[in-house]
This record gives structure tokens, sequence and C-alpha cells, in this order.
């Protein structure tokens, strides 16, 4: 086994990417170089984080316990719920959702230290950064990489997702953490502080991954009970789905978030958080509004009608779909339809 010059100590909070990242900067070494050392053949460092094979090659070369090398992996809960797993959750009642369901049943799970979140909210293409974060202290946090994170709390401020140098996204494969590709300085980006209608959703989100149970707890008895028990990721997909449909049912939402500086799908989430503390009645309005639009053939509110199906069986949450369902049934009726289509 090839043997490093030098190895560091993780650093408390540092993801594990970031601990490989530092020891190649700290050997001279292409974060490629390492992966190559560890036995990848292509791919770079970011597998060494969902595949427990690869992984068995760290503990030698960062010099830290295969046990603590796992915990901070991201392996597989369960990979996907198969056809007769999926055929398990019952299907919609309306010809809408029921191939998304399948979809999102087959997605895979992964262990986020202790927390289940979908592969699909772990964004590992490019690496996101907090310039003050950096200046303190110049590693990887790991909640960096989940996309639906977009702020560093501590700091209050907003996650970069590229060089304002140069303009560039990047990845894992820069000579260490704190430089861009093209040399500039991540630290000497100008903090964007999380603006103030945020920061309860940024402390929300934070609380909801946090690896304390406590944190994870006192995040849950905000929602009312019916949403407690809800999974972080389907949590957020349906916030997203719902700030979806309140931007179909009321044009001034648009307003309420043209001017954050976050990404759209941040912005639905926003509006979608406003709608739990009185969830369920809450949706009922632009649930309604989305099935007329619907039914008029604007197919952008169908969408976004038939996920809402979708995610509140994926949630778990009959009594929501008992009223959407209501809903849908008394659109059709007002609309003259003698029967659900089919
Ligand atoms: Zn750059």
């Amino acid at each position: 086994m090839f043997k490093l010059r030098s190895q560091l100590d993780a650093i408390v909070g540092e993801s594990l990417l970031s601990h490989i990242m530092r020891t190649a900067k700290e050997n001279y070494l292409k974060p490629d170089h390492m992966a190559q050392l560890a036995g990848a053949r292509i791919g770079g460092i970011v597998p060494f984080l969902f595949d427990r094979n690869m992984a068995q090659a760290l503990p030698d070369l960062l010099g830290v316990s295969l046990d603590e090398i796992e915990r901070k992996m991201y392996l597989p809960v369960y990979e996907a719920r198969r056809p007769a797993a999926a055929a398990k959750i019952p299907s919609a009642p309306f010809p809408f959702g029921t191939g998304e369901l399948k979809l999102q049943a087959e997605k895979e799970v992964n262990n986020f230290y202790g927390t289940e979140i979908n592969r699909d909210h772990l964004h590992l293409a490019r690496r996101r950064f907090a310039p003050d974060a950096l200046s303190i202290g110049g590693y990887h946090r790991p909640e960096w990489d989940v996309g639906f994170i977009f702020s560093n709390h501590e700091t209050g401020e907003l996650l970069h997702s590229k060089c304002r140098f140069c303009e560039k996204k990047f990845g894992w494969r820069t000579r260490g953490l704190t430089e861009c590709f093209c040399k500039y300085d991540l630290r000497d980006h100008k903090a964007k502080p999380i603006p103030s209608e945020l920061l309860e959703l940024s402390a929300f989100l934070h609380d909801l991954i946090n690896p304390c149970p406590l944190r994870q707890e006192q995040a849950r008895s905000r929602l009312p009970s019916s949403l407690q028990a809800v999974g972080v990721s389907t949590l957020v997909d349906l916030m997203i789905t719902v700030g979806r449909l309140a931007v179909g049912y009321y044009p001034g939402a648009n307003d309420i978030c043209r001017g954050l500086p976050v990404d759209r799908e941040i912005k639905l989430m926003f509006l979608g958080f406003t709608y739990l503390p009185e969830w369920p009645a809450s949706v009922v309005p632009a649930v309604e509004s989305a099935l007329w639009n619907s039914l008029n053939g604007r197919m952008e509110e169908h969408v976004s009608f038939s996920r809402i199906f979708s995610v509140v069986d994926r949630a778990s949450l009959p009594e929501t779909r008992g009223i959407l369902t209501q809903v849908a049934l008394s659109v059709w009726s007002d609309k003259g339809l003698s029967r659900v289509p089919s």
C-alpha cells in the first residue's frame, strides 16, 4: 500500500471529500491522483462518498478508521423500491400522477449523517461555498452538498455556486478548497447576507438535517402534527410542489420572491413553506385553482396538480389526500363531468 508523506487530522464538521482534498494538497497531489492511489480508475473523488467498496482503501491513505469514514459517507439506505413495493402504494383515483408515482418510489435514498435524504437532493457535481465560513475555517461543510440548503446559517450568508472572477462552477478537481481553477481565492468573495425573509426557512432546513436529534425534533415540533413524521426530502418536495401551485393560484406570489437572490426551486420552497402552518386547509384554494386551470388546458398547472398527489402519497398523508380528492371531485362536478375521466 502506498504511504503518503503526511496525513492530516479531520476537522470537526468537515466533509469526507474535504479531508481528501486537504490531504492531497498537503502532499502536492491533485485530488484525482488521490483517487487513483485509493484504487479508483476514473471519476475523481466523488464516488468515494457513495461506494463502500471503494472506501476500503481510504483508512490507510487518510489514517482514519473505516467506521469514521463510513459515518461521513452518503451510503444508500435502500437503492430502489422495486415495482413489487411500488405497487403497494395506492394508485391515484385520477388519470394523473401514477407514472410519476412509480418514478418517485424508485429513487435512491441515502444516509446523510443519520438523516435519510434522496440521492437527487445531494448535489456533488458542483462545489458550493460560503466565503466567510471558508475564512473562519478553510474546509468544506457537508451540508453544502445538500441541494435544498442555500445558506451557511452560522455565518448568516448565502452559498455561492460559482467563481466571481472567472464565472465558472467548479467541483472537486481544484487544488485545495479555498481557490478556484483560475487561482482566485474564494475567501475574497463578498459574502451575501441571508435576506431576512429567508432566515426562518434557512434555520428550519439546517435543523432538519442536523445530526443532533434534539435539533431535528425542535424543528419538527413547529410543524402541524400531520407533517411531523414526513421525511426531510419529501417535505422539501412537498414545499416546492405547493409553491409551484401557489404561483399558478396567486400571481402576486411571483413578486414576493422576485427580489430574492436564490434559485427558482428555493423560491418555490420558500412559498410552500408559508403554507405549512395551516396545512392542509391552506393548500385547498391553490389546488382548486390548479385543477380548474388544468381542465382548461393549462398544462403547467396540470403537471403541478398531478405532482401534489404523488408527493402527498409519498408523504403518507391520507387526510390530505382525502381533502384533495374531495376538492377534485367537486371541481369535476361543477364542470358538469358526471364521472372521472379515465
Ligand atoms: Zn475562477
